[in-house]
């Protein structure tokens, strides 16, 4: 038997697992207590140096560490070592080598050293009563919003000083020359509850000693996971400033009233051979056979989680995350490579403490080398079997805008026939896979992939630029407004597109310059970039102040949402009973992707539009009874106000007559009886 098949068997595993929490180096003014899991070495020492930079020889001590229990060594440091670096050199059979710590709680440039901290000596000042603004809230109650941390500002119209670092998603105040809001102050106004950031640990693709080179990388290439990435800190060779600069942006996020999402990549490591983990215990962090890494995730390697001490190792990193730095929800890259049981630990341990962080991620359906037999991966086809984790869900994001294994293809919103089913599936919480619209992850455009409007500029290059806005909106109204998650990439709401300097549209970002990358500031005061964003913010605000777009069970949708029969061809349309909590007593949702318009019969009562053509948001725009005609390529959105209300009041409510003629109202339609049966629930 070979060592990687040893360690994932019963008798290694109940030998060798530890269960403590005091992993890592744990500091205190007296001194600094060491522990770390080598259950195959024959020695280990601790290395403490002077400075983080690799290769400066600048050690102050080796310290022998003892053989503990559970395959760990532990040693000790006396007196105050906040701030003094460290490694490890252990002793194997493979030879002597010399590792970071893959508990390290920060560490100097690049990630090499590890670094002792005072963890407290960091908390900005009111850390103590920071708190997730979105508290209490469920998962379909967010509305999400993907941004990388560099991309935010590093344009030259963005107005913001600390441009690529954690500090410069908090500034407030930033204008363009146009003097339109930029940075924070824009993603307020978009009215989003949390903030989703790419990759924000240690990754290893960008190399921190040089700022001054043109660098930039997604950062899907984990170097150390439980340290704050060092080229978004002003300072990457102390330690500690990356960790308190982190710290100051989630507070600030949070004092803005959003809530912070952290993107984690369990499932690989930027190298399966140098990661420090496979250092000190070789191969045991990653699906190895003789020697043969597991290539799964396409990056090199994949984790192999359902080992013992790997799986303690994810769930003490995202405890870690939620407790000291306050992360208020996990996105999990590529999690079909991880295994239910330790998604389910994690969630259940997370939230014992924080019942608010929500958990979803990427459940695609991967072949991986297993080091176990029979078990089973987090992927969207097991949704049942980690029911608090979401999955982004590729169904509605295909349906809306064409496959995405072909740039050619279009979607339902560009004029792809024959869609109505899946559309209404999608609307309703439940594409073939998920169980509860509390696991659908809704969108139409994230970091990977062309952007929307790239997307919708390649398949509909015949299209105006004006219908090809149109269809971004309608994509924009379905998945804003479906059962589930919604949840969208930075800049969707401003055309973003990442053009290529040779013509075409970049679909693989994660390398490219930030010309390719940054969000353009500079369009935001040119009209129809700004009424493009208004929309947006019209569609955020409706879903926010209507519960009935928030169901949390099958059940629920089952009972108050029924799809409209009837309706032209491509048109797909809804009947929602209000919540009790809704302001409205129903709603109902209109989707026209066709050239022309469409006119529906509504349900008996007086409904106010408050969505139509180019304009959405919560007051009414206008109120119909009998039918509406929707505007082409659009989506119509009215609300009947609950009963107690009194005509009277409805009347004296009723703005002046803001739409276009596209989206005039034909009244007092016939027939519309008939319908009201088919609606009406008994
Ligand atoms: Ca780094």
């Amino acid at each position: 038997m070979t060592m990687t098949e040893l360690y994932s068997t019963e008798e290694f595993e109940r030998k060798y697992t530890y269960s403590g929490s005091d992993l890592g180096a744990r500091w205190t003014k007296e001194k600094t207590l060491f522990r770390v899991w080598a259950p195959t070495a024959k020695s280990v020492k601790v290395n403490l140096y002077r400075s983080g930079n690799p290769g400066v020889e600048d050690r102050i001590a080796q310290i022998e560490m003892k053989s503990a229990v559970a395959g760990t060594w532990i040693a000790e440091a006396e007196g105050d070592q906040n701030g003094v670096y460290y490694t490890y050199t252990v002793e194997l059979d493979e030879g002597i080598r010399e590792a970071c710590d893959p508990y390290a709680v920060t560490t100097g440039v690049n990630g090499r050293r590890a670094m002792v901290l005072d963890l407290d000596s960091t908390d900005p000042e009111g850390w103590a009563e920071d708190r997730n603004p979105n508290a209490g809230k469920r998962i379909t109650d967010a509305v999400i919003y993907e941004l990388h941390v560099r991309d935010l500002s590093v344009d030259e119209n963005s107005g913001i000083t600390n441009k690529g670092k954690f500090l410069g998603v908090i500034e407030e105040g930033t204008r363009t020359p146009e003097g339109v809001p930029t940075g924070l102050d824009h993603i307020k106004s978009m009215g989003i509850t949390h903030l989703h950031l790419l990759p924000s640990y240690d990754y290893g693709s960008v190399d921190e000693a040089h700022p001054e080179l043109p660098q930039f990388n997604w950062g899907y290439d984990p170097v150390n996971y439980n340290v704050p990435e060092g080229s978004y800190a002003t300072d990457p060779y102390r330690g500690e400033v990356r960790v308190k600069e982190m710290k100051q942006m989630i507070q600030g996020l949070h004092r803005a009233g959003i809530s912070v999402i952290l993107d984690v990549v369990y499932n690989h490591v930027y190298d399966g051979k140098t990661f420090c983990f496979n250092q000190i215990v070789p191969e045991y962090f990653s699906r190895t056979h003789n020697g043969h890494y597991s290539n799964g995730s396409g990056c090199g390697n994949d984790t192999a989680s359902e080992r013992s001490m790997v799986h303690k190792y994810i769930v003490d990193s995202v405890k870690y995350w939620a407790d000291e730095y306050h992360i208020d929800g996990f996105r999990f890259d590529l999690v079909g490579l991880i295994d239910v049981d330790t998604i389910n630990e994690l969630v259940d341990s997370v939230r014992a403490k924080h019942p608010d962080v929500i958990f979803y991620g990427e459940g695609w359906s991967m072949s991986t080398e297993m080091t176990k037999p029979d078990v089973a991966m987090a992927t969207q086809h097991n949704a049942c079997r980690t029911p608090n984790f979401a999955y982004f869900s590729d169904t509605l994001r295909d349906v809306l805008r064409g496959s995405v294994f072909d740039d050619w293809a279009y979607g339902y919103v560009a004029g792809a026939e024959g869609q109505e089913e899946l559309v209404k599936k999608c609307f309703m919480g439940h594409p073939d896979w998920c169980p509860s619209p509390a696991q659908t992850v809704n969108y139409a455009s994230c970091h990977d992939n062309m952007s929307l409007f790239d997307r919708l500029t390649k398949s509909r290059p015949d299209e105006s630029f004006a219908d090809r806005v149109r269809m971004n909106n309608l994509a924009a109204a379905v998945y804003l407004l479906a059962q589930g998650v919604p949840f969208m990439q930075a800049g969707e709401e401003l055309l973003r597109s990442k053009p290529l300097p040779g013509g075409g549209f970049e679909h693989n970002s994660y390398a490219s310059p930030d010309s390719v990358n940054s969000i353009k500031w500079g369009d935001l005061h040119k009209p129809e970039y700004a009424a493009n964003a208004d929309y947006y913010r019209g569609l955020i605000a409706f879903r926010k102040a209507h519960p009935t777009l928030r169901l949390t069970s099958e059940e629920a949708v089952r009972e108050q949402i029924h799809a409209m029969e009837g309706l032209d061809a491509n048109v797909v349309g809804f009947h929602l009973r209000g919540s009790a909590d809704d302001p409205a007593a129903a709603i109902i949702v209109l989707y026209n992707p066709n050239k022309t318009p469409t006119t529906v019969q509504l349900p008996n009562g007086r409904w106010n539009i408050c969505i139509a053509d180019r304009t959405a948001g919560t007051e009414p725009l206008m109120s119909v009874e009998g039918g509406v005609s929707v505007a082409p390529i659009s989506a119509c959105v009215l609300t009947l106000a609950p009963v107690q209300k009194s005509a009277k009041k409805v009347e004296k409510e009723k703005l002046p007559l803001l739409l276009g003629a596209a989206a005039a109202v034909t009244a007092a339609l016939g027939g519309a009886a008939a319908l009201i049966k088919r609606l009406t629930k008994k």
